[in-house]
């Protein structure tokens, strides 16, 4: 489904992505894990369009074709951006918007979709997350943990064929953690394909069918979850996980 090679980025003189490989199979889910700053995030931001990559090239399906040896067009930006959705850190929601208008805002105003369609669905989507009776209130109004929700059910929404993560619990108080990384398994045994950048290490272990380990701007490890975490072949990613158990 996705296919990423040589992928390049600098903020100024400082290159965050040296040359980053990686793939992610239909129905697969990609966990990114490595230490503060190793640019997991701009890697995902790159993914999205979000940031605009120095080089290399990022391949979704028979769809998108980008190499970014030359800057992309608008259109072809465009195109990748529809190809996926973020669920932010921080929950990024609109703060003037209620939830409802939260989800329809991508799928109506960019996607240019029925908004009578969009809404229908978008209350299904809020009602399996059992956030229906907050349609109309505000983020501020909601807990991490129902923020979050609402910025999943938002990538959802724009029906994308990948979703990415950006350390969707990081933001979250302990007791709600477990019920966000519920709500990405079962997405994820649903069939959603995915990259998660993560900090679980025991999420990305039972849900994650590849993991990748991200130091200095490179993909230094990639593999089976189950192997890779308990045996690792490269001494980095061996110190690194040393750190966090
Ligand atoms: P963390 O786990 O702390 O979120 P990360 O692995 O996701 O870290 P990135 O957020 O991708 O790392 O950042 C990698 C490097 O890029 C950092 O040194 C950061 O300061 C720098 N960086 C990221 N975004 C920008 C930006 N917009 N402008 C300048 N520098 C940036």
């Amino acid at each position: 489904l996705l296919r990423v090679r040589g992928l390049r980025k600098s903020f100024g003189p400082n290159q965050v992505l040296q040359s980053v490989d990686l793939a992610v199979g239909r129905g697969h889910v990609l966990a990114l894990i490595g230490p503060s700053g190793s640019g997991k995030t701009t890697i995902l931001r790159c993914l999205n369009g979000l940031e605009l990559a120095d080089g290399g090239t990022i391949d979704v399906a028979a769809e998108v074709s980008l190499d970014f040896g030359t800057p992309p067009s608008k259109k072809q930006l465009a195109a990748l951006r529809d190809r996926s959705a973020m669920v932010f850190q921080h929950y990024n929601l609109f703060p003037h918007k209620t939830v409802l208008e939260n989800v329809l805002e991508g799928p109506v105003v960019v996607q240019r979709r029925p908004k009578a369609e969009v809404e229908a669905e978008a209350l299904a989507l809020l009602d399996r997350v059992g956030l229906s009776a907050k349609k109309d209130s505000y983020p501020f109004e909601l807990s991490g943990g129902q923020q979050q929700r609402v910025g999943i059910v938002r990538a959802l929404a724009l029906r994308p064929q990948l979703l990415l993560f950006d350390e969707p619990t990081s933001s979250l108080d302990p007791e709600l953690v477990g019920d966000i990384l519920r709500l990405i398994k079962e997405l994820a045994v649903e069939g959603w394909s995915m990259v998660i950048v993560t900090h679980e290490l025991e999420f990305a272990r039972e849900v994650a069918t590849e993991v990748a380990f991200v130091d200095g701007g490179r993909i230094v490890e990639h593999g089976d979850p189950k192997q890779m975490l308990r045996n690792p072949k490269e001494e980095r990613t061996r110190q690194f996980l040393h750190r966090l158990l």
